[in-house]
């Protein structure tokens, strides 16, 4: 496994349209060793999700899961993600993103999502996701249309380095 290089914010890739996994070439090596590439970086930068273009392919899929904290969220992989929000109200919550590194930010998002796509391997996927893995997973999707969540914050007051964020914000 390898450890692939992140695109940061400001790279071009990150702000266009990610384009559809075609089924039959998911389950190649090379697209098989990516999603493990994927899960191998994500873990050690200590992320909680990573989208395709990321990690500078033009690809509709993520991988996402947290292991511990209070909100714990297996480890999932989703390829070509189709989202209904549930409900009227949205919840604000930190998020922060390996594309921009150092920075958290409160963010509203819908508290609760129905998810649909597919595994890594083709296999239809449908689930309601609530909590952290709502948010993770449409902070995820938002990457795949070349959204960041700078975008998706109604006002910067509470946009904080990490470090500042530990010492004054933490919950
Ligand atoms: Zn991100």
């Amino acid at each position: 496994m390898s450890i692939l290089k992140i695109a940061r914010m400001g790279h071009p890739i990150l702000r266009r349209r990610a384009r559809p996994v075609d089924l039959l070439e998911l389950t190649t090596a090379p697209i098989q060793k990516l999603i493990d590439d994927m899960i191998a970086t994500m873990k050690e930068y200590q992320g909680i999700g990573l989208a395709g273009p990321q990690v500078h392919e033009d690809l509709r899929l993520f991988v996402a899961g947290v292991e511990n904290g209070d909100d714990p969220m297996p480890l999932t992989v989703i390829v070509n993600p189709a989202l209904t929000l549930q409900g009227d109200t949205s919840v604000d919550d930190w998020e922060g993103c390996l594309s921009i590194p150092d920075v958290r930010g409160r963010v509203p998002r819908a508290p609760e999502i129905d998810v649909r796509g597919f595994d890594r391997q083709g296999k239809p996927l449908q689930f309601t996701a609530r909590g952290m893995a709502a948010r993770v997973i449409q902070h995820e999707t938002d990457h795949l249309d070349g959204i960041l969540f700078l975008d998706r914050m109604k006002t910067f007051e509470s946009l904080a380095f990490i470090e500042e964020y530990s010492r004054f914000l933490a919950e």
